[in-house]
């Protein structure tokens, strides 16, 4: 089955009992047993829900996986996944993470003696340099957050498979439209589902995909035992949403191509970090593992500092100032002051993110009206 046909169809069945199209709200706590322990497979809905079911089904086979396993956020997603390992186990991580995981890795998981290190990702040899023999995950971001690094997929999983070290990768910023990681070799795949899966802002939700059957039923146990499960309405949103993801993200990028190119030849713009321009040093790898070059991009003002980056900030009419991503409305975000707030100054400095960095998603409005918009804020 092809992408588009994927995310009208597979996994999705209409309801048995009434033959309803659309999955239906299974809004209920527990289910009705006819004697004890005999049950239609679903006995208390903090550990199976019908419209749950369906979204992991439909998530396994737009990611190519066997499994999905729901979460009620990214990050509930992403605590999943580390609570897969065990005190003094080591994981690698990239150096321009997504705030969020960053923070949970090292504020959560740290007190409880996981070790993480966090390294520039796209030259694999600092990765090969970071493995030690309790190394046994290695965390991907590609396209990274806010600087739109690439990493090269299956070049990490090749190194990881000859040292018996899994591979996960989060795919919330490319969305299975654009990037199918485990095709590439990867372990796990892990969502913010909140982005580009939902894609209309109005949800936060987390998923993990996996091929492997014994990874799976871990995650199924931890997403019962641990307790942290979306509910039905949230799962029927996400359901909604992919229906559309392959136009979105199609148009978004589209979008993201011209404003990339507006922003380049913008006299009071210094760099565009965007994978799409061939002297992007990621630009080849991001060719070979991505369909398009997605729609986000960042950019960084010749006058670097946060006054100059908030008049920009505050002067856009179309592009709102909000955190988050993957929505069809376009968003504006200030890393420094925003999502990275939470990673220290010199840490994040290091990886690029000055003062006047902004970073942009891409919504699907039109292209000229956006490049409108960031004509007259720039000026
Ligand atoms: C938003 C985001 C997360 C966290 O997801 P939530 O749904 O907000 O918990 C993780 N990774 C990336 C890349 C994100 O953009």
């Amino acid at each position: 089955m092809k992408f588009a046909t994927k995310v009208i169809h597979a996994g999705i069945e209409p309801d048995a009992s009434s033959g309803a199209i659309m999955t239906p709200i299974f809004q209920t706590s527990t289910y009705v047993q006819e004697s004890p322990g005999v049950h239609k497979g679903f006995e208390y809905a903090r550990t199976q829900n019908p419209t749950r079911d369906v979204l992991q089904k439909q998530l396994a086979a737009l990611e190519n996986g066997n499994f999905g396993v729901c979460f009620s956020s990214g990050l509930a997603a992403a605590d999943a996944i580390a609570k897969l390992f065990n005190q003094g186990d080591h994981i690698i991580s990239c150096n321009d993470l997504y705030g969020g995981t960053y923070r949970i890795f090292t504020k959560v998981f740290g007190k409880f003696g996981l070790d993480f290190s966090f390294v520039d990702m796209t030259n694999i040899s600092n990765i090969e340099n970071a493995i030690t023999p309790k190394t046994k995950l290695i965390w991907i971001e590609t396209p990274t957050n806010p600087m739109l690094n690439i990493v090269d997929i299956a070049s990490v999983c090749v190194l990881a498979k000859q040292h018996n070290i899994l591979v996960c990768v989060d795919n919330t910023f490319a969305s299975p439209y654009l990037q199918t990681p485990l095709d590439l070799g990867a372990d796990i795949v892990v969502h913010s589902a909140t982005k580009y899966l939902g894609g209309h802002s109005d949800v936060i939700h987390g998923a993990v995909i996996v091929k492997d059957k014994a990874i799976a039923d871990q995650l199924y146990f931890i997403q019962n035992a641990c307790g942290a499960v979306p509910g039905p309405q949230d799962c029927f949103l996400i359901l909604r949403g992919i229906k559309t993801l392959h136009i979105r993200v199609q148009r978004a990028c589209e979008n993201a191509e011209k404003i990339a190119d507006f922003l380049k030849a913008h006299p009071k713009v210094a760099k565009v970090n965007y994978p799409g321009f061939e002297e992007h040093h990621g630009h080849q790898i991001a060719k070979q593992q991505m369909k398009l070059f997605g729609a986000m991009i960042s950019f960084s003002l010749k006058e670097d500092n946060v006054s100059a980056a908030n008049k920009v900030l505050s002067a856009t009419k179309l592009f709102s100032l909000a955190e988050s991503l993957g929505g069809v409305e376009s968003l504006i975000g200030h890393p420094a002051t925003m999502t990275h707030a939470s990673i220290p100054l010199e840490e994040r400095q290091k990886t690029g993110v000055v003062d006047s960095l902004i970073r942009l998603s891409i919504g699907i409005e039109d292209a000229d009206d956006l490049i409108d918009d960031l004509r007259n804020a720039l000026g």
